[in-house]
């Protein structure tokens, strides 16, 4: 289970995403890309380090306010260059990240070959990305009612942050199972996976709930279900600072990671075995 970081608003997004994404590196990854939306859609990634990612990008413009990072942890097709976040939808309508798995997938897939989608990775993230895009088009319905019923669609766990290129001034964020939080500055929001990248920009937070869409634009955020029932975001002040953030209220890293045992053994497994009804498959 990685890393997602997530920005909107008037400042560079690349420095914000690539500390972001360093903050982050501490639960373990295979690949690192990002997205940043100027005047066009831009996506880097690589297998390796957060530092591969930044020598890779050295040369390229990078300029742009509203940008999406991750750091993968392959569960579906091996840790390389294609299959790393972020995911392009087959028309290049959507970009979006993802940390979890899509577990009907497969039956999702077929059902979008027989439509016409191509698919370049071997990802069950790719599969969503098509699948938006596919309701989106089809539908001739705004993006953020493409991301609500392809989600409606999904069994399984997600965070996800989502660009769509035809609306350019605003960030869609999702989770089911993924946790994510969501960093509220001045003119500004912020997405993260944990609050470690956000609280040196902002100590207010929402943190999100199963089932919650957020769609952040510079002048405001609005939060619903996947059925569409408005919600009243919760902003909660974080006073701890980042030190303390990151050894999750223990005293010693070394108490933490003790007590992280069982969900850090889940995550490694996640994607590879399911257990049903007390019997394990090999995924
Ligand atoms: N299931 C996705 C993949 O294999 C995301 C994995 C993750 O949580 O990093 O690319």
């Amino acid at each position: 289970m990685c890393g997602i970081v997530g920005y909107i608003g008037n400042k560079q997004a690349y420095p914000i995403l690539v500390n972001g994404l360093k903050r982050l590196e501490y639960r373990g990854y295979d690949s690192a890309g990002i997205s940043l939306l100027d005047k066009d859609v831009k996506i880097f990634k690589k297998r390796g380090k957060v530092s591969d990612l930044e020598a890779h990008v050295a040369k390229e413009d990078l300029t742009g306010n509203i940008g999406i990072g991750h750091t993968r942890w392959a569960t579906h097709g091996e840790p390389n260059d294609i299959n790393a976040n972020p995911h392009t939808s087959m028309n290049g309508n959507f970009v979006l990240i993802h940390n979890g798995i899509i577990e009907n997938y497969s039956r999702l897939k077929e059902k979008l070959i027989d439509r016409g989608y191509k698919f370049y990775t071997e990802t069950d993230t790719e599969v969503l990305a098509n699948l938006i895009e596919y309701i989106y088009i089809k539908g001739n319905v705004s993006a953020e009612i493409a991301v609500r019923l392809a989600l409606s669609k999904v069994v399984g766990a997600y965070g996800l942050a989502i660009i769509c290129k035809d609306e350019p001034d605003k960030l869609i964020a999702a989770r089911k199972g993924s946790p994510l939080v969501i960093g509220v500055g001045e003119g500004e929001y912020y997405i993260a996976s944990d609050a470690t990248p956000i609280v040196e920009h902002t100590k207010s937070v929402i943190y999100l709930n199963d089932d919650d869409v957020a769609i952040l634009a510079r002048d405001g955020l609005t939060l619903k279900t996947i059925k569409n029932d408005q919600l009243i975001p919760k902003v909660q002040k974080i006073d701890l600072d980042i030190g303390e953030i990151e050894k999750n209220g223990f005293d010693h890293f070394m108490l933490k990671e003790i007590f992280e045992q069982p969900r850090s053994i889940l995550d490694t497994f996640r994607g590879r075995v399911s257990l049903d009804k007390n019997e394990i498959h090999l995924g």
